[in-house]
């Protein structure tokens, strides 16, 4: 079975992008366009791991990763912000709030494979290179 990634996120051109690069990862992919609707899905669902987007149009990113954290349920699945705000304050700020990683954007996909590799790891069948 394929490590299954929840991606919360409202810009279709990041989401189209993470969607080519975890397919050619093998990974399967779930899709939410608001935190709402993706913490219900990370709650019900509980997927291998949450990329989740920091600027949402109804919740905070962070707030939807401590929501996650705070549900027993939930809590161990690792968290990954991504933000367009690059500086070292707000990488800062996601990982002080509770979050297992941080990717900037623009995202490149590189770097979004070896964090993935890093956490999933465990759950692949094939080993994979980090
Ligand atoms: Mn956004």
């Amino acid at each position: 079975m394929n490590p299954t990634v929840l991606y919360i996120e409202d810009n279709p051109l990041n989401m189209r992008m993470v969607r080519k690069t975890l397919a050619n990862l093998g990974y399967d992919m779930i899709e939410a366009i608001d935190g709402l609707s993706g913490l219900d899905i990370a709650l019900r669902q509980r997927p291998d791991l949450v990329l989740v987007d920091v600027n949402l149009p109804d919740m905070d990113g962070l707030e939807v990763m401590a929501r996650i954290k705070a549900n027993p349920q939930s809590a161990s699945i690792p968290v990954i912000a991504l933000t367009a705000d690059t500086t070292h304050s707000d990488r800062e700020r996601c990982l002080s709030a509770g979050c297992d990683g941080y990717i900037a954007k623009p995202i490149v996909s590189i770097e979004l494979k070896n964090l993935l590799a890093h956490f999933l790891a465990s759950k692949s069948g094939d080993q994979m290179p980090v």
